[in-house]
């Protein structure tokens, strides 16, 4: 039986199945396994978790994730083109990859996850299509997925928002969402050339790592009102961009300046207000 050492490079994989990327879809792929095997590494240990890969595509990073001690590799692709190079992945992997045909901003990884490995660790580790990977993030950090750990590559400025300091200029509204359910760090750069094709911009893989205590879901919900307000007019004053919340009266309740500005507000800080307008 042929393993996945016995594979085609990914480019020879793409060409004999005439395949071509579809802007449409987000597709830049990764076809350098020594970088997808790099990524993995960043994630390491996987052993005994499941993975959860959003847009496998061609295959890059679904085959250094077979390589790795994860139980099972859980892919989710939108466009069917790519089902039968990730059959042939499967088949040389056996057990341990399955492909699912899917949107992945409404299908349920929880109940994915349930199906095929229930009580394993899960893990998020994707190259995400830009134009969904925010919903997505948003998604696996408040809903039922509960990661143990997320290992994600977004456009470099959106990997630098979801990661940023209170007072700098990319710090705002997913930021705080971010960091208010996880920690957040930029684990590595990847300059535009490394895809093919290439994106306009640099890319980055951030480290998600969400809190053991979370806050609640009506905390968080009130943190998203809350932020939305604060960041919509984030050069106005509190008192004012938050006037529809309860304006001065609701930052003296929450023990924050009311006079000044979204972005010279902590995570502790949102949350405090969050709390507040939840009573
Ligand atoms: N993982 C591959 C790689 O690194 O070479 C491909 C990454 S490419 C940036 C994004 C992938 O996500 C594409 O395969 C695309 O078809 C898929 N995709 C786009 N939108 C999707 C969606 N809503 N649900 C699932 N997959 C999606």
């Amino acid at each position: 039986m042929s393993g996945l050492e016995d594979l085609p490079p990914l480019r020879e994989a793409l060409a004999a199945e005439g395949l071509l990327a579809r802007k449409s879809f987000g597709q830049h792929f990764l076809l350098d396994l020594n970088l997808t095997r790099k990524i993995v590494r960043l994630a390491a240990p996987l052993d005994g978790a499941v993975v959860i890969e959003v847009g496998p595509g061609p295959g890059g990073l679904t085959r250094a994730l077979l390589e790795s001690d994860a139980a099972l590799v859980i892919a989710v692709e939108k466009d069917p083109r790519f089902l039968p190079l990730l059959q042939e992945l499967a088949d040389a992997a056996p057990g341990r990859l399955v492909v699912i045909e899917a949107d992945a901003l409404t299908v349920d990884e929880a109940a994915l996850v349930a199906a095929h490995a229930p009580g394993r660790p899960v893990r998020v580790i994707a190259n995400l299509p830009y134009n969904v990977g925010t919903p997505l993030l948003i998604k696996w950090l408040t809903g039922p997925l509960r990661p143990a750990a997320m290992h994600l590559m977004f456009q470099k400025e959106v990997a630098q928002r979801i990661a940023a300091a209170v007072g700098s200029d990319a710090y705002g509204r997913l930021s705080v969402i971010s960091q208010a359910v996880a920690e957040a760090r930029i684990a590595l750069t990847l300059p535009a050339r490394a895809f093919t094709p290439p994106p306009k911009v640099d890319s980055a893989v951030i480290e998600i790592t969400p809190r053991a205590q979370g806050p609640s879901a009506a905390l968080l919900a009130a943190l998203e009102t809350v932020t939305a307000h604060a960041f919509g007019q984030r050069r106005k004053m509190l008192r004012s961009s938050l006037k529809a919340l309860g304006g001065a009266a609701l930052c003296e309740a929450a023990g924050i300046d009311a006079d000044a500005r979204a972005e010279t507000i902590p995570v502790s800080g949102f949350l405090a207000l969050a709390e507040a307008v939840k009573g």
